[in-house]
C-alpha cells in the first residue's frame, strides 16, 4: 500500500511522543530527527523536508506546546496541519470560468496521461458537463486508438482528425467542433515522450498559445518519486501549468511526490489516480492524504 513505510515510521515516532507526559526540547529535537529521516526515506525533496521540520519545530516551541497538558498530542496535531499545508490545505478546483473549459493534458509517456484524460472526462460527465476528448498525440497511432476505446467506454466523444499530423491544427479544430456541438469541456490529450525535449515543449507551447487553455494539467507518476517532482518543475517552468494529476497512488509509492510537488512547483495536485479502472480518479484532498500518511 502507498505510504506504508512512511506511515509506519511516523506512527512509531508519535507513539513515543504520546507516551510521554512531559516533552523536553531534547525529546522534540529527537522526534523531529526521526520524522526527518522518515520523510527523506519516503523520497520527499530534501529542501521540502528541511523547511517542514523547521516549521513544525518553530510552531511546537513557539506555542508553548511543551508546557501544555497533552504535549504529544499537540505536536502530532502540528505535524498533521503542516502536512496538509504542504500539500495545499484545500482541494484545488478546476477553473470553469469560461464558456468552454479547455484542459490541456501534458506529461511524459507512461505517466498515465491518456488514462487520466479519459478519467477526467468521465468524472466531469458525471457532474453534468458535456466534455469531449481530443486525440492530439499525432506521433503514436496507438494513443489515438487507446483514447477512442476509453472514450467509448465512458460515453465521452473523442475528436480526432485521422489525416492530420498537426497537433495545433487538431486542437483548434476541436474547439470549433466543441462550440458547434455544445460541448463545454475540451480535454486535449497531447503527445508525451520518454524524456523532456525541446521539440515536445515547442509543440506544447504552440498548442497552449493556439487554444489558451483554462487548465494545463501535468500527469506525473507517483511511483517515480523525486523524478516526478523534477519533471513537474521542468514542465512548470516551460508551460506554467495550473496543476498536477498524480497517478498510481494505488501502488506502493513511498509518497515523496505527493508531499513535494506543491512545495517545489507552487502548483497544486488537483487529481489523484487510484487505479487502472476509468473510475479510479479522485479530486486530491490534502487532509485525507495527510490522515492516510499519519494513519
Ligand atoms: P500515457 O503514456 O501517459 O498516456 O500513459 P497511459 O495512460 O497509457 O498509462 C500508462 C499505464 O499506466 C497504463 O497501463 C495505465 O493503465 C496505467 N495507469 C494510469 N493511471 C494509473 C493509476 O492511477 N494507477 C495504476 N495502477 N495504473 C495507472
Amino acid at each position: 500500500m502507498a505510504f506504508e513505510s512512511l506511515a509506519d515510521r511516523l506512527g512509531s515516532v508519535f507513539k513515543k511522543l504520546r507516551g510521554k507526559g512531559k516533552i523536553s526540547e531534547a525529546d522534540l529535537k529527537e522526534a523531529m530527527k526521526e520524522v526527518k529521516r522518515a520523510l527523506l526515506e519516503a523520497d520527499v525533496n530534501f529542501k521540502v523536508v528541511k523547511d517542514f521540520i523547521n516549521g513544525v519545530s518553530e510552531k511546537a516551541l513557539g506555542q508553548n506546546v511543551l508546557e501544555s497538558l497533552t504535549p504529544g498530542q499537540q505536536v502530532i496535531k502540528i505535524v498533521n496541519d503542516e502536512l496538509c499545508a504542504l500539500m495545499g490545505k484545500e482541494t484545488a478546483k478546476l477553473d470553469f470560468s469560461r464558456k468552454i473549459t479547455v484542459i490541456m493534458m501534458v506529461g511524459l509517456q507512461g505517466a498515465g496521461k491518456t488514462t487520466s484524460s479519459a478519467k477526467i472526462g468521465g468524472f466531469l460527465k458525471k457532474q453534468g458537463k458535456r466534455p469531449i476528448l481530443v486525440a492530439a498525440d499525432v506521433y503514436r497511432p496507438a494513443a489515438k486508438k487507446q483514447l477512442k476505446v476509453v472514450g467509448e467506454q465512458l460515453g465521452v466523444p473523442v475528436f480526432s482528425i485521422d489525416e492530420s499530423t498537426d497537433a495545433v491544427f487538431i486542437a483548434k479544430k476541436a474547439l470549433e467542433h466543441a462550440s458547434q456541438n455544445a460541448n463545454d469541456v475540451v480535454i486535449i490529450d497531447t503527445a508525451g515522450r520518454l524524456h523532456i525535449d525541446e521539440e515536445l515543449m515547442e509543440e506544447l507551447k504552440n498548442i497552449k498559445s493556439a487554444v489558451e487553455p483554462s487548465e494545463i494539467l501535468l500527469t506525473v507518476d507517483a511511483m517515480t518519486g523525486q523524478d516526478a517532482v523534477n519533471v513537474a518543475q521542468s514542465f512548470n517552468k516551460q508551460l506554467d501549468i495550473t496543476g498536477v494529476v498524480l497517478t498510481k497512488l494505488d501502488g506502493d509509492t513511498r509518497g515523496g511526490a505527493a508531499l513535494s510537488v506543491k512545495a517545489v512547483t507552487g502548483k497544486p495536485i488537483k487529481f489523484a489516480g487510484m487505479g487502472e479502472k476509468l473510475t479510479d480518479l479522485e479530486p486530491f484532498h490534502p487532509d485525507r492524504m495527510a490522515s492516510r500518511i499519519l494513519g
